[in-house]
């Protein structure tokens, strides 16, 4: 997505598109790594002067707070931000350490008992190996 276009999406969002925030949704979802705000930080601070981690770790949580990004707890120990919040789950590999995104039935959803609610937040995710890992153990 270009810059323009980032721009517009986050006031269409309600949020002020400073360039610092507009490169964090850049990065996020360019790379559609699942980055963690200290990935989002090692990478982007050579190309922003004055980024602060704590500047990175404002502007997720308002992502996150306005809708546009998801904050996944695949791990306790740390958050993994997600700028594609369709409907989708994560598959996290345990030698590589990469997320990969697959396909969720809508059906998956709880439709019947939550009736009367209002889903904020979901989180579906399975760890396991992926396919090069497997491949490598196997070699
Ligand atoms: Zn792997
Ligand atoms: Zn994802």
């Amino acid at each position: 997505m270009q810059e323009t276009k980032i721009r517009d999406y986050l006031s269409e969002n309600g949020i002020s598109p400073v360039r610092k925030r507009i490169k964090i949704m850049s990065y996020l979802i360019s790379k559609r790594n699942h980055a963690t705000a200290e990935m989002i930080y090692a990478d982007l601070s050579s190309e922003i002067a004055g980024l602060s981690k704590t500047t990175v770790y404002n502007t997720l949580n308002l992502f996150v707070q306005e809708g546009i990004a998801r904050a996944l707890n695949i791990d306790s120990n740390e958050l993994r931000y997600d700028a594609d919040t369709s409907l989708h789950g994560h598959f996290k590999c345990n030698d590589c350490g990469k997320i990969y995104d697959f396909a969720l039935n809508k059906t998956i959803m709880p439709d019947i008992s939550l009736n009367n609610f209002r889903l904020d937040d979901y989180q579906f995710s399975i760890k396991g190996l992926c396919p090069i890992c497997l491949k490598l153990k196997k070699a």
